[in-house]
């Protein structure tokens, strides 16, 4: 439920008219994120609001210390992420996720297969012999700890599967919760609980205001399964599905690829929008390359930027550590800081009002000379600094890269042409 006090702090932090924003939210363009036992600002998602990001924080069995990722919570919040999402799979996973949920002043997701199938492991019980019931309960836990959103691969249904064993992919399944029910529904020979049990799943939601983000899990883990039948029929899946949430009167989101090729992300949202009815989409990059190991953040930056400027509306981040290892701070904050100029970029090109002031300031303030309001103004003002100090100049009006020669002061100084 979206009460009216929550639309009024969510206006005051977003360039939207009441009307528009009234008119969306009632479209489920837009949706606003807020479990009601979660004591957080609520954030708007979607048509006519700015681009948000989300970073994955969490735990690892490989890399578990609490203190390290309440480290990242704190630079996801100092560097502008919207949301976080608690992915952890090692450690006390109630304890971290409570945490988490207690310290953020963020929108909290979460995937709550990933502590079913962490459980199921830890009592050493066969894995592939989940109940429906073990993951509704694990949902509803996760909900009444007051996550905000949580991921929920609905799609991932047996008519999928077949088309998924008939068409080969070069990379098969590369969602952690998707591979987990492919392999369940292969075992068990029964359907996705979450599919055909959807309105248990959006009972639970709508007690706790917690909006659903439709995962793909079928998404691609590479250029070379982007866009294929697998994937494309999920989405045909979700599309129903999003109906049926906003009948419920539940938020409903939309999740993406994944791993696309660049002259395929603007037709990948496109469809979304359309399949989806306009849901929100929240896009996982894309990578638009996959050789760009190390810089993957730079690859899902470019993606992302694209995507949102084609409509996308929430973007999760991509650390230069995917696919080597659980990021270090460092690669949150790279990760977070190539999300917010993607984002941002993309906000410009949406025409949003106010969008480009930010950067026409620092501009002014580039013209001026005026260091410290160019640290202020952008993006990440500790790197800007570091970087400005550590070659020393003896003059406030150049920097080390041109030095007397700056042709910023010299085209200040010009007279113009009568
Ligand atoms: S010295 Fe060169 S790079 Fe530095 S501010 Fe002037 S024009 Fe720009």
């Amino acid at each position: 439920m979206t009460d009216k006090n929550m639309l009024e702090q969510v206006l005051k932090t977003e360039p939207i008219s009441p009307a528009v924003l009234a008119a969306n939210l009632a479209a489920g363009t837009l949706v606003v994120v807020k479990n009601r036992l979660h004591r957080i600002a609520p954030l708007a998602i979607g048509t006519g609001v700015r681009t948000k990001i989300n970073a994955n924080i969490g735990t690892s069995p490989e890399a578990c210390d609490l203190s390290v990722e309440m480290d990242k919570l704190k630079i996801c919040v100092q560097y502008g992420a919207h949301t976080v999402m608690d992915l952890s799979t090692g450690g006390n996973l109630d304890g971290i996720r409570k945490t988490i949920l207690l310290e953020s002043p963020l929108p909290v997701g979460t995937v709550p297969i990933y502590q079913v199938m962490v459980d199921r492991q830890r009592k050493q019980q066969p894995p592939l012999d989940m109940t429906a019931d073990e993951l509704f309960d694990a949902i509803e836990k996760h909900c009444a700890d007051g996550v905000d959103f949580v991921t929920v691969h609905c799609g991932v249904t047996r008519r999928i599967v077949e088309i998924l064993d008939r068409k080969q992919r070069l990379i098969d399944v590369v969602s952690r919760g998707g591979s987990y029910l492919v392999k369940w529904m292969r075992e068990q020979q029964q359907e996705n609980p979450l599919f055909e049990q959807y309105d248990r799943l959006l009972s639970i939601a709508k007690k706790y205001d917690v909006a659903l983000s439709l995962g793909d899990g079928l998404r691609p883990g590479c250029l070379a399964d982007a866009t294929d039948h697998a994937q494309v029929e999920e989405l045909y899946t979700l599309g129903g599905l999003v109906d049926r949430a906003r009948t419920a009167g539940v938020a409903v989101i939309v999740e993406g690829p994944g791993h696309v090729p660049l002259d395929q992300v603007v037709a990948n949202v496109s469809l979304q929008k359309r399949v989806c009815h306009g849901a929100p989409f929240y896009v996982l990059g894309p990578l638009v390359t996959d050789i760009s190991i190390g810089y993957d953040h730079i690859a899902g930056a470019i993606g992302g930027a694209v995507a949102a400027a084609a409509g996308a509306d929430f973007l999760c981040y991509v650390t230069p550590a995917e696919h080597l290892r659980l990021p270090t701070l460092e690669d949150v904050r790279e990760g977070v800081v190539a999300s917010k100029i993607a984002a941002h970029a993309a906000d410009i090109a949406k025409g949003l009002a106010g969008a480009r002031a930010q950067d026409d300031e620092i501009s002014r303030m580039k013209k001026e000379f005026n260091w410290e309001r160019i640290f202020d103004l952008c993006v990440d003002p500790v790197k800007a600094r570091q970087y400005r100090k550590s070659v020393p100049v003896n003059d406030q009006k150049h920097c080390s890269m041109c030095g007397e020669f700056c042709a910023m002061r010299e085209s200040k100084g010009r007279q113009r042409l009568q």
